[in-house]
């Protein structure tokens, strides 16, 4: 039942397309599009039913909605998932068949890579459409666009707690030394923080920290560090009940998506006087990166956009100690206010 669904989570369109010739299975889920046109990455994965993908893609566009909104972006929330085993899948003719489908959407979903997909599949999806982003002709890995950000994100961070931005002697906690993880790192040190850095790929530890002045914990231990920063910039999942009773640090704040492993647990970090930085807020540059190619401009705009997120943090942290509520809760307000107020560019049902 895809109706009950798409109006429980108030979806504007879901497309299923299928291309037997390549064994393509795809659902485009559209979820607002006030603001502008959807845009949000295509997911490749085996789901065990046809149910599960279409309660990814229906989750992962609404969060699109929610990350553009409180970006400031002129761009709704979409994604699309394709259904298979990659090893299996993964072929020309097939993404450019997917490429097919994304343009008969007529602009109103704009893709890019996601999770088992990559630039080159956008390359060939790019011959059949102009509605992707994330090409080899477009701005190059937005990873350390993303870690600027997340840098400013943890300034206004630290500010709300210790009343200077300053990341200067802070003892800061990098988990995951992946392109997010690495250019942050680089960013804190060169900021003078005071670095500790962990990641289960121990010869990426040891290359990191061969070049670097970061002392190393075990991943195993990463949750029990003192610190001022956590930084997570691995995996989804890692606050959760397990760990945060174990956390001792004062803020939460880094790159990773999907920080925490239930919604909930953003009320718990509060309840232990720790800030913690919405995931979709702070994270945001990949997002703004990719949009400029859409929206036009280059990486230094992207790089000063990213900039911007400390502020945007700012006010969401003013507003949730107004109202007595978590960070999260006033970025959705934030994000919902944007929506509200906006004037829809077209309507949710385009008119041809
Ligand atoms: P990456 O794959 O380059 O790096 C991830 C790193 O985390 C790897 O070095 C991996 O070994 C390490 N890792 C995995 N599990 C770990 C664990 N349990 N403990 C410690 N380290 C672990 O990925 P990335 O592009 O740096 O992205 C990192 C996170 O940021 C992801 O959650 C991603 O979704 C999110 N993100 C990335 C971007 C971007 O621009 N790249 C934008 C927004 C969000």
């Amino acid at each position: 039942m895809v109706f009950p669904s798409m109006e429980d989570g108030d979806h504007e369109q879901v497309s299923y397309f299928t291309d037997p010739e390549t064994g393509l299975q795809a659902i485009v889920a559209i979820h607002d599009t006030t603001l502008g046109p959807s845009l949000g990455g295509t997911r490749m994965l085996d789901y065990e039913t046809e149910a599960d993908a279409l309660t990814d893609v229906l989750r992962l566009s609404r969060a699109m909605t929610y990350k553009a909104a409180a970006a400031d972006l002129p761009l709704g929330g979409g994604k699309a998932v394709i259904l298979g085993d990659p090893a299996e899948l993964e072929s020309e003719a097939l993404f450019e068949a997917y490429g097919r489908a994304v343009d008969c959407l007529g602009g109103r979903y704009i893709t890019s890579v996601d999770v088992n997909t990559g630039v080159e599949d956008m390359d060939v999806v790019a011959r059949e459409t102009d509605h992707v982003v994330g090409t080899s002709e477009g701005l190059g890995d937005p990873s350390p666009i993303t870690a600027h950000g997340v840098f400013h994100g943890i300034r206004a961070c630290v500010e709300s707690v210790y009343g200077s931005d300053s990341v200067a002697g802070l003892d800061v906690v990098v988990q995951g030394l992946g392109k997010v993880g690495r250019s942050l790192a680089e960013e804190l040190l060169a900021r003078d923080a005071s670095v500790t850095v962990s990641d289960v790929d121990e010869a990426a530890v040891e290359s990191f920290a061969a070049d670097h002045d970061v002392d190393v914990v075990d991943p195993d231990a990463v949750y029990d560090q003192p610190c001022d920063v956590f930084a997570p910039c691995a995996i989804g999942g890692v606050v959760n009940d397990e760990t945060i009773p174990r956390l001792e640090c004062d803020v939460v704040a880094g790159g990773a998506n999907n920080v925490l492993a239930e919604r909930r647990h953003a009320e718990a970090l509060r309840e232990r006087g720790i800030r913690y930085a919405p995931d979709y807020v702070i994270n945001a540059g990949g997002l703004i990166t990719v949009a400029k190619e859409h929206l036009g401009g280059g990486r230094e705009e992207a790089y000063e956009e990213a900039e911007a997120i400390g502020d945007r943090l700012r006010e969401m942290i003013e507003r949730a100690e107004d109202r007595d509520t978590t960070v999260l809760a006033a970025a959705e307000e934030y994000a919902e206010e944007r929506i509200d107020a906006a004037e829809r560019v077209t309507p949710a049902v385009p008119t041809q």
